[in-house]
């Protein structure tokens, strides 16, 4: 296999520098890569895509108030000022612990201390039938994918002249009521009662049902319980309509399936989408098979303390694929400052043992959560503060611009929050990609 990293400066490999390759460029990965400036290391960072993605707006992108290119930042562009660092477009497909090497589809990366940053992916509880039927919300093609799941159901419902099946395109399931099932509740209520008011002429889009199904008692389960209810408020404030403690069973071409302790109920829809669970990326499994390490009911590499793979101090694992928690207690949330924090920690540790060190365990600093519900409606459970509103969404608004990658993103950003805000437009909601229509000729 080819080496696709090499030495960064052919010929000057004299004394060779130690080599940290990154997998993964999200938060994670990106801020152990920029942690290592002006280190005395190489840092060849691989990622499948070109680009590092804001995920937490990525349900704007899918609800048509963003375009993917105003969360998405090169990450070739992000990183050009730093010299000791490569960017390679891989994908990385196995890791040799023994050997040392990262396995590409087309190649292979040489490291002397590895990070894995690749992140989770959605899981669907055993039921992988259900995935082309609930998208999840991962990727810019997911956000895209449903976007263009929404906005069709409208337009299949302005086409539509039987009764049932109109009620069906206009009612939407969305699975699981975490942040991104709350956020994509409200924004949907938004774009049928405000944004598409006045557009058709058939049906009236703020008949559209939104139905939230969550398993656990109450919405966002892991905010306190005052903000649930708060938030659970708001939503029904808006239309939708919260089903907790229910879980789904099944999901039909034209109805979804689910279940409250013994009652059994069948929702008729055509759009369902998954925000429930998320298991460790694909890569994580590889490398529990190269090093014998312990993957947790989430498919999440069990790490020690200070990051690193038992048995193998070299390579770290960082970010949504970690749990560095003792194995009775609860995992630290798969959220943007873990994997920060962590990214940081990892190149703080490559740093104290090029100087023979060590350093202290890995500890996180909740600096808090933010859920936006909708227009002007967050809740905020900040360390030693709750509050709910208007002024926790002004907090939500801010935290999330000044945390985009790149000054342009976050001066697009802005002026098109603006102008949602005044106008109640979305002017990002097309229809892309080239599947049939679902209607039609
Ligand atoms: C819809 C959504 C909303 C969210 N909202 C919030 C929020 O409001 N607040 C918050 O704090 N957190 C939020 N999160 C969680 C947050 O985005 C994650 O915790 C964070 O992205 C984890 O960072 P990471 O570096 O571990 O992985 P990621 O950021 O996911 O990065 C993983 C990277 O690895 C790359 N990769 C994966 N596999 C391979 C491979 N085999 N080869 C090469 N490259 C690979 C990917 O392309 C990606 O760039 C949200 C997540 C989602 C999906």
């Amino acid at each position: 296999m080819p080496d696709v990293v090499g030495a960064h400066n052919a010929g000057e490999r004299g004394n060779p520098p130690h080599r940290v390759v990154i997998v993964g460029g999200g938060f994670g990965g990106l801020n152990a890569a920029q942690s290592l400036k002006d280190a005395p290391v190489e840092v060849t960072l691989i990622d499948r895509r070109n680009f590092h993605l804001f995920q937490p707006l990525l349900y704007q992108v899918a609800t048509g108030s963003l375009s993917p290119a105003n969360i998405a930042a090169p990450l070739r562009g992000i990183l050009k000022g730093q010299k000791n660092t490569r960017v390679i477009l891989a994908e990385a497909t196995d890791i040799d612990a023994r050997k040392r090497r990262v396995i590409l589809s087309d190649g292979e990366a040489p490291y002397d201390t590895l990070i894995v940053a690749t992140g989770s992916s959605h899981h669907y509880f055993g039921h992988e039938e259900w995935r082309p039927a609930a998208p999840g919300l991962k990727t810019i093609e997911d956000a895209t994918a449903m976007r263009r799941r929404i906005f069709l159901a409208f337009e299949a419902a302005e086409r539509e002249t039987d009764g049932e099946r109109l009620r069906e395109w206009l009612t939407f399931v969305i699975v699981g009521a975490g942040p991104t099932g709350v956020e994509l509740a409200g924004a949907l209520s938004e774009i049928a009662r405000d944004t598409l008011r006045h557009e058709f002429r058939r049906i009236n889009p703020a008949a559209a049902r939104i139905v939230l199904v969550e398993g656990a008692d109450r919405v966002l389960p892991a905010y306190p319980p005052c903000l649930s209810a708060k938030a659970r408020a708001k939503l029904e404030g808006l239309g939708v309509t919260v089903k907790t403690g229910t879980v789904m069973t099944d999901i039909r071409a034209d109805s979804v399936r689910v279940r409250s302790g013994d009652q059994a109920e069948a929702i008729a829809a055509r759009t369902v989408l998954w925000a429930a669970g998320v298991e460790g990326s694909p890569l994580g499994r590889a490398l529990a098979r190269a090093t014998g390490a312990e993957l947790d009911r989430s498919a999440r590499i069990r790490v020690e303390p200070n990051l690193s793979v038992r048995g193998f101090p070299e390579i770290l694992v960082i970010g949504d694929l970690a749990n560095c928690s003792p194995p009775a207690s609860q995992p630290l949330p798969g959220v943007a400052q873990v994997a920060i924090q962590q990214g940081r920690y990892a190149a703080r540790l490559v740093r104290a043992r090029l100087q023979g060190q060590g350093l202290e365990p890995f500890r996180y600093r909740n600096r808090g959560n933010l859920a936006v519900i909708g227009r002007a409606a967050a809740v905020a459970d900040l360390p030693g503060l709750r509050f709910n509103g208007y002024l926790a969404w002004l907090a939500w608004l801010f935290i999330h611009l000044i945390n985009i990658v790149e000054y342009h993103n976050r001066l697009l950003v802005l002026v098109q929050w603006a102008w949602n805000y005044f106008s109640f437009n979305r002017a990002a909601r097309l229809i892309t990609g080239d599947n049939p229509l679902p209607f039609g000729g």
